[in-house]
């Protein structure tokens, strides 16, 4: 199963934009931001001005795709540059990409009911549409969508109901990715989970402030939230 076996239209998930580096250097210092889906970015930490509106945060439905007491990077953003993975316009302007090592514990960021999970691909093929993934449809029928899983990576099957928090799968490397990392996007309702349509500005309600989405090259803490069952 591909992104968009549902579309009949096969396009491969992050494929968009891979930098070309004119000169070591600048490979040497973007290094750390190249673990992105897609690679490269526009300019880190300053979304376009047309990006979002994004939701109020304290008022947010999802919290941070990971554990609470733990923080990851975040390292290609929302509306990124033409020619890149996140582009504004693009099939997944408002993903985000978290570096993380592969085995990491994903947690639901919103309650749902799994939609649909693949695993069966290995990591660091770099192919195409060799993505693992996990889905949570939310009961607006909004999606969530877990990208790039690490092979046999689920922790829930398909039609399982999850609340936000439960653990869901372990993260990974698999498909079009340059290294590990998480990559995650909400869809808006009214279409299958498997289409990418641009996915929708997103806040989340346990960790710092970030009103126009969150900075790329920026840690993100994951806190305590109302009804989590963490310490205090
Ligand atoms: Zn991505």
């Amino acid at each position: 199963m591909t992104e968009e076996s549902n579309s009949g239209i096969k396009i491969p998930a992050d494929t968009i934009g891979r930098p070309k580096y004119v000169n070591q250097a600048v490979a040497l210092i973007l290094a750390s931001l190249l673990v992105g889906c897609g690679g490269g970015s526009g300019s880190p930490g300053s979304a376009a001005v047309s990006c979002g509106p994004y939701p109020e945060q304290t008022t947010s439905l999802y919290i941070l795709p990971y554990e609470v007491g733990t923080g990851h990077r975040m390292v290609h953003g929302n509306c990124t540059a033409p020619g890149t993975s996140h582009q504004t316009g693009g099939t997944r302007q408002y993903a985000y990409d978290f570096e993380m090592p592969i085995g990491t514990i994903l947690i639901a960021a919103r309650s749902g009911e799994v939609s649909a999970v693949e695993q069966s691909n290995m990591d660091g093929t770099r192919v195409p549409g060799e993505e693992n993934f996990v889905m949570i449809t939310h009961d607006d029928g909004t999606h969530g969508r877990y990208f790039h899983i690490t092979q046999n990576g689920s922790m829930v099957t398909l039609g399982q109901m999850v609340n936000q928090g439960d653990p869901i799968a372990l993260s990974g490397d698999s498909g079009e990715s340059h290294g590990p990392h998480l990559h995650f996007v909400v869809e808006p309702a009214g279409q299958s989970p498997l289409v990418p349509r641009g996915g929708t500005p997103v806040t989340f309600l346990n960790t710092g402030p970030h009103p126009n989405g969150l900075r790329e090259g920026t840690v993100y803490a994951a806190g305590p939230y109302p009804g989590c069952n963490c310490a205090p």
